[in-house]
């Protein structure tokens, strides 16, 4: 079972980003992901793989069933 990810989604990474926060929110989806930093806002474009890799848990999904 994987997760699906959505625009809108909060995540939380395995690392923390050098601003202190490891919440992110996802601003695009696909082959490859942004995500931007709750915190300062920084945006980081990474592939499936290495986004998958990074995050360590979904804490707010956008489409709530
Ligand atoms: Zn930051």
């Amino acid at each position: 079972m994987s997760v699906t990810y959505n625009i809108g989604d909060i995540v939380q990474t395995r690392k923390k980003h050098p601003c202190g926060s490891d919440l992110w929110t996802v601003i695009r989806t696909g082959a490859d992901f942004k995500i931007k930093c709750n915190n300062c806002g920084r945006i980081v474009m990474l592939d499936r793989e290495k986004f998958l890799k990074r995050v360590k848990k979904l804490v707010q999904s956008e489409k709530q069933l």
